[in-house]
């Protein structure tokens, strides 16, 4: 008899495997280790996980027919609230949202309810289960700018109720950080993105690539002259910040955002691929975010030495703990309690080192952790030639100056209103990183749900 309160381990490849090769860490459940870790749930009738899970997604519901063995029922039930199930199942952070609440985790492990998601979703796709349209469009178009998670959940939702939805997205493949920032080896692209695109595609949203909403076209036009009774903007915050100390100007040094997009996007690490990166022998990622540990496992199977460097201690991390711990094993070197000061070039203008300095932690600042300071005397010197800057993004400012009314704050994030997402300017509605900064994917899913809603309830009326 298998304890109950442990959750049943999901098979991964192996470290030493994996660090050299872009393909899937986690390998999941088959149906027999789904049914027997959907035995733990108890089925809570105040369910706690339901309300750890930003779109309420009806846990225990879903959970009961996989214990049945009836998958095609759990994905129904699922495809209620998440039209991207076999994503949320691989990167949601299900360890603070519907794991951290399961009343399973009192005493033991919690329900892995991510997993058994994902599992849900992958044999829904292997079965060619598709989800279901609306009947009748109801005349009414509504313009989608940018085709992450929240947009797609955004126009998945309204096609769903009968709107006519186009997407636009600027780059030229459909699916924001899904498809160019989160890397191959957490969320295959071809085998487990693309089809759940083509999902949202299949309930009738059209998806136009290659089309840069404030340079192609502006909001007004789509409004005024083509003819969109709504629209909503899920642009994220794709602009990388940087730490403004010398020599960051050297060749060599990377944005996060580059070195993933040129490696997931332009398949970097494919060498039939003539888009190759200077991917680096040595290299150091400044940083301690999930992105900053994408960016150094990436930089580790194109062949590089990789050196985390973080201003805080391993507590302060702000990565998901299985990331920190997946790096670990892959043979990542953590430099805790350290800061880069600059970054050093040779006579040809390439990286060849970075200087830091060593920190300590005094009181808690602002955000409540405590803050870095410098230990006087304490500068050395790292030998890297490739640095790799992770140090989060904002959104891009090219819609907000190009949109007549449309109110931002100080951190260049379009201000909307979190039940409905409607921003200052009539018939236009705004969600995800665009709104929040980098968040996660969960949350834009969210924003992109209660827009829709509010697009529905705004066109009812007018
Ligand atoms: C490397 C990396 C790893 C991450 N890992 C995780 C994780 O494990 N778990 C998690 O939950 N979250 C993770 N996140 C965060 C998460 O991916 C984002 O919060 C989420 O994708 C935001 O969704 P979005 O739809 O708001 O924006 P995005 O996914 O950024 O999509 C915005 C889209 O809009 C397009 N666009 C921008 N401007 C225009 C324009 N002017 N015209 C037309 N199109 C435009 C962009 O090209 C893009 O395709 C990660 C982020 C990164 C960068
Ligand atoms: S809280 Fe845990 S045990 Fe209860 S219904 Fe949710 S997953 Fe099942």
């Amino acid at each position: 008899m298998a304890d109950v309160l442990k959750r049943v381990p999901v098979r991964e490849q192996e470290p030493q495997v994996r660090a050299k090769n872009f393909d899937e860490v986690c390998l999941g459940y088959n149906a027999e280790e789904a049914v027997e870790e959907a035995q733990r749930c108890i089925g809570c009738k105040n369910a706690k996980c339901v309300q750890g899970c930003p779109v309420s997604i009806n846990i225990p519901g879903f959970i009961a027919h996989v214990k049945e063995g009836n998958f095609e029922e759990a994905y129904k039930v699922i495809g209620e609230s998440s039209a991207l199930p076999a994503i949320c199942g691989r990167v949601c952070p299900q360890e603070s949202q519907c794991e951290g609440q399961c009343i399973r985790g009192k005493k033991g492990d919690p329900v892995s309810i991510g997993k058994l998601e994902r599992f849900v979703a992958d044999w829904a796709r292997e079965n060619n289960i598709k989800p279901v349209g609306a009947e009748e469009k109801n005349g009414k178009k509504v313009a989608v700018i940018g085709s992450g998670p929240a947009g797609l959940t955004c126009a998945g939702d309204l096609a769903k109720l009968g709107y006519d939805v186009t997407i636009f997205e600027a780059l030229h493949k459909a699916g924001g950080v899904l498809v160019y920032g989160i890397p191959e080896f957490r969320l295959p692209k071809d085998g487990v993105v693309q089809p759940e695109i083509e999902n949202v595609k299949a309930l009738g949203v059209k998806i136009e690539t290659d089309v840069v909403i404030g340079k192609s076209v502006t909001i007004d036009e789509l409004m005024e002259e083509e003819g969109f009774d709504a629209v909503f903007i899920g642009s994220g915050a794709g602009l990388p910040k940087f730490m403004g100390i010398p020599g960051e100007q050297a060749n060599g040094v990377f944005s996060a955002n580059e070195y993933l997009t040129r490696n997931n996007l332009m398949k970097a690490f494919d060498e039939s691929y003539d888009t190759q990166i200077a991917a680096g022998t040595k290299v150091a990622v400044v940083g301690g975010g999930n992105v900053a540990m994408d960016a150094a496992r990436t930089a580790l199977r194109l062949g590089a030495e990789v050196h985390i460097i973080y201003r805080r201690s391993e507590e302060e991390l702000p990565a998901r703990v299985e990331e920190v711990h997946h790096a670990k094993e892959e043979g990542i070197i953590f430099d805790l309690l350290t800061n880069p000061t600059e970054i050093l070039a040779d006579e040809n203008g390439w990286v060849k080192g970075i200087k830091c300095v060593k920190m300590e932690l005094g009181e808690p600042d602002a955000s409540g952790r405590r803050r870095p300071v410098e230990v006087a005397g304490s500068e050395f010197e790292i030998e890297v030639d490739t640095v790799i800057m992770s140090l989060g993004t904002s959104p891009n400012p090219l819609i907000s100056s190009t949109t007549k009314g449309l109110e931002i704050n100080k951190r260049k994030c379009i201000v909307a209103s979190e039940e409905c997402g409607a921003t200052s300017k009539e018939g236009v509605y705004a969600g995800g990183d665009a709104v929040t900064g980098a968040a996660t994917v969960i949350l834009a899913m969210g924003a992109g749900k209660a827009a829709a809603k509010g697009i529905h309830e705004y066109l009812l009326n007018k």
